[in-house]
């Protein structure tokens, strides 16, 4: 917590200045109203006052910073609808991507088309859907314990010659705790075995009703092998997308999720980043969590270098001093030696948390920590 003084921490904990020169006192730091002290004495500050709230006001900050981008509603517009593809293994998760990869390549593209990063954005009437394409549960979850909700609405995959299994089970829970609509594709219709109504009525012991049986769940029969059903599907989700009137700011700085990361031996830190509300630019300075960095090249989904990636779009992305977590936020900060401190910032006070983790620590190794 580089720069606060006295003063302003007591007021963050709504106290006179002077006791919380008391407490600096107490352990033997002289410390005046406008001084200055580093984070971990400020912490133990806290900690007398039976307060954690570093971690809550950065998180709280973080918050509020994602609200300036929806506060004046006449300035946002609409964007892209964040799919994620979900259900049961074997169930046609991948071969479902694939075919909606599929119907948006003009056919010469088709044989040679690569997947340059964990999401791509298609085309359908003139409307973009992007997909999340990191692989299944894992990286979900991992993105839900972080707090993220970095998907719109759930596709949930249910093979209709298997019916709904344990992972089918799981993935209702997930997108139902994310309070995210699921649209079901009932999928491998093609096969000899293929049962769409035992899905249906299997689905409704979790309170999934089809349409068609009166409930408001929309179910999509298609079969991702013989790409039946994909257009279908599309519109489908292009109508939940309009019932949920998704929007985000289309000129600010901008905010996001990192999807996925990881460092190559060449080019360094790699992060695919999914651009909530706002634009980011080629060169801006991307801070996340404790990891920060200037964007020193910009990709998108089809390999193709670009400068400016806006709302709902994924781009990967170089320039992160170090990997950051999938899904971690991101926003963009004013300039380098703002984004460094508050990444420091962060650094310090995880630290702090994981020793106060491993145990009790004294004051002296906290104080030789600095
Ligand atoms: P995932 O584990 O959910 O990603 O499932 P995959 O997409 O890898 O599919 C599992 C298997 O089911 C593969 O052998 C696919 O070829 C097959 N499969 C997927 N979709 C269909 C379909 O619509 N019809 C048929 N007959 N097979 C399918
Ligand atoms: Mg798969």
């Amino acid at each position: 917590m580089e720069g606060v003084t006295v003063g302003e921490l007591a007021a963050k904990l709504n106290k006179a200045p002077t006791e919380v020169i008391k407490v600096l006192m107490g352990y033997g730091v002289m410390a005046a109203v406008n001084q200055s002290i580093d984070f971990d004495t400020a912490s133990i500050v806290c900690e007398e006052f039976g307060v954690t709230c570093e971690l809550e006001d950065e998180n709280q900050a973080m918050d509020d910073l994602f609200d300036t981008h929806y506060q004046n509603e006449d300035e946002l517009v609409k964007r892209p609808p964040i799919i994620t593809v979900m259900g049961h293994v074997d169930h046609g998760k991948t071969s479902l991507l694939d075919a909606i990869r599929h119907t948006n390549v003009i056919s010469g593209e088709a044989g040679g088309i690569t997947q340059h990063i964990g999401a791509y954005t298609i085309m359908i009437k003139d409307e973009k859907i992007t997909f999340i394409d990191t692989p299944g549960h894992e990286a979900f979850t991992a993105m839900r314990s972080r707090g993220a909700s970095v998907t719109d609405i759930a596709v949930l995959v249910v093979a209709a010659d298997d019916g709904v299994m344990p992972q089918t089970v799981e993935a209702i829970n997930h997108a139902k705790d994310a309070g995210v609509p699921i649209i079901v594709a009932v999928n491998k219709i093609d096969k000899p075995g293929a049962n769409p109504d035992k899905v249906k009525q299997e689905l409704t012991e979790y309170g999934l009703v089809s349409e068609d049986w009166g409930g408001d769940t929309i179910c999509v029969n298609i079969s991702a092998k013989k790409r039946e059903g994909i257009e279908e599907l599309l519109e489908m989700i292009l109508l939940v997308a309009e019932v949920e009137d998704l929007k985000a700011h289309p000129t600010k700085k901008a905010i996001g999720t990192v999807i996925e990361a990881r460092l190559d031996k060449q080019k360094g830190t790699v992060a695919t980043l999914l651009v909530k509300s706002g634009v980011l630019h080629d060169g801006d300075i991307v801070v996340c969590n404790d990891v920060f960095g200037k964007v020193r090249a910009m990709m998108d989904d089809k390999g193709n270098k670009v400068k400016v990636a806006g709302p709902s779009t994924a781009i990967e992305i170089l320039g992160f001093n170090e990997v950051p977590g999938a899904g971690e936020k991101f926003f963009v900060a004013e300039n380098e030696r703002d984004g460094r401190k508050y990444a420091e910032r962060r650094k310090a006070i995880m630290k702090e948390n994981a020793l106060k983790k491993s145990g009790p620590v004294s004051l002296d190794d906290l104080f030789n920590q600095i």
